[in-house]
């Protein structure tokens, strides 16, 4: 009863913005540190203080307050000295302080005696470690690059050193040269073989010719042909413009993901604004990862990845300041590497969903998908902890994390 009373006479007194929360009950369990930005100890715990709020994102809330440049909140918390951690359960109790430095695995063990489970909430949602039903499609029937069943008329090859990979189209070649490092595009494109509209057979990809046309998306579309004439016969029923290798490497190449630099088409992709201007992230994951890599605050708009339905999210310095709809969550598709770890299972096998009963939809439809159902929270955090040395390799062939 006296602390009620405090609280609404500090309300009253004008800092009902710190008290309104310690006096409602909060659904994530909150650390809030409070300092001051100069002061030796302080500085020492910024750097935890930021790890834990990316790393528990969606699942603990992290709160900074610099008692130096805001008064009244060491009054209203009543703290000694700075700096002073206090642990508030998920029903708004504090539980729990400390006073002076706390290092973060004291930090997590805290909350473990405490009996606060802050992991509890990765864990719930949909999972799933083994396929439901196993991909049995031959190997040169499915596309490297996007998993999608090639079709024999577009078919696109790249002949490596010991294995050559079969792709769908001439457009998941140019993504897969953008997710290549320390390549020769020159020497890469001398590898590449397209398959001839007209008759069926390959031909050497740098000297045919392209017919460049549009389907009703807006999305291009790609007819190789090893033989002008023909392709200037297909262009009178199929509308398009008639290209060299080199203009089509142009064009495809042109619209990148702003985070990973694949290659991308604008239908394709989520369109991300960065203040005045545009960009695009190949995936809803990674248009989460150009606010960690251009450091700035970021509104985009994805689509349902079941029903196209539009999700909108905006950041602020890094963490979620508005989601539409607030029910939006992501797939993160992952697979099993060799060495037994989980690690991303690739652009083309992420999305976003305006509710976890869509998601559900996807996924029994992609019985081979594997991976799990995370926050949206999350898989911006998992791109705000990423070294620039690990953005710059992002979605690269090999490096994909
Ligand atoms: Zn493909
Ligand atoms: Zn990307």
């Amino acid at each position: 009863m006296k602390t009620s009373l405090k609280i609404i006479l500090i309300a009253i007194i004008g800092v009902w913005s710190v008290a309104a929360w310690a006096a409602e009950p909060s659904k994530l369990p909150k650390l809030v540190d409070l300092g001051a930005d100069k002061c030796i100890p302080c500085k020492a715990m910024a750097p935890i203080l930021k790890d834990l709020k990316a790393e528990y994102a969606g699942r603990m809330d992290v709160e900074f307050i610099d008692v130096w440049k805001n008064p009244d909140a060491g009054k209203t918390y009543k703290i000694k000295l700075i700096p002073t951690q206090i642990f508030f359960d998920a029903s708004g109790k504090e539980r729990f302080r400390h006073e002076g430095f706390f290092g973060k695995e004291d930090i997590l063990a805290k909350w473990k005696e405490l009996g606060v489970d802050i992991k509890a909430k990765a864990s719930a949602g949909i999972v799933r470690e083994t396929p439901v039903a196993a991909d049995t499609r031959p190997r040169e029937s499915v596309c490297f690059m996007c998993d999608e069943n090639v079709n024999p008329k577009t078919k696109t090859l790249v002949k490596g050193q010991s294995e050559q990979r079969v792709l769908c189209g001439p457009h998941c070649y140019f993504i897969y040269l953008s997710s290549i490092v320390g390549v020769d595009p020159k020497a890469e494109e001398a590898k590449v073989s397209v398959t001839d509209w007209a008759s069926g057979t390959l031909t050497p990809a740098a000297s045919a010719s392209y017919l460049y046309g549009m389907d009703a998306k807006g999305r291009a579309t790609i007819k190789a042909f090893a033989d002008k004439d023909a392709a200037t016969k297909e262009q009178q029923t199929s509308p398009g413009s008639l290209v060299t290798w080199e203009v089509l490497c142009g064009k495809e190449l042109s619209t990148r993901c702003a985070f990973c630099d694949r290659a991308v088409y604008p239908e394709d992709a989520c369109n991300v604004k960065i203040g005045a201007t545009r960009g695009y992230g190949c995936c809803t994951h990674c248009s989460m990862g150009v606010a960690a890599r251009l450091q700035k605050d970021i509104e985009v708009e994805a689509k349902d990845g079941q029903t196209g339905e539009p999700i909108r999210v905006k950041t602020v310095a890094g963490q979620i300041a508005s989601l539409e709809p607030a029910t939006a969550i992501a797939w993160f598709g992952q697979k099993k590497s060799t060495d037994g770890k989980w690690v991303s299972a690739g652009c083309f096998k992420q999305a976003f969903f305006v509710s976890e009963a869509n998601l559900q939809k996807w996924l029994e439809a992609r019985p081979a998908m594997t991976g799990r159902q995370i926050t949206i929270a999350q898989a911006l955090a998992d791109k705000i902890k990423l070294s620039p040395d690990q953005i710059a390799k992002a979605c690269k062939l090999g490096e994909c994390k």
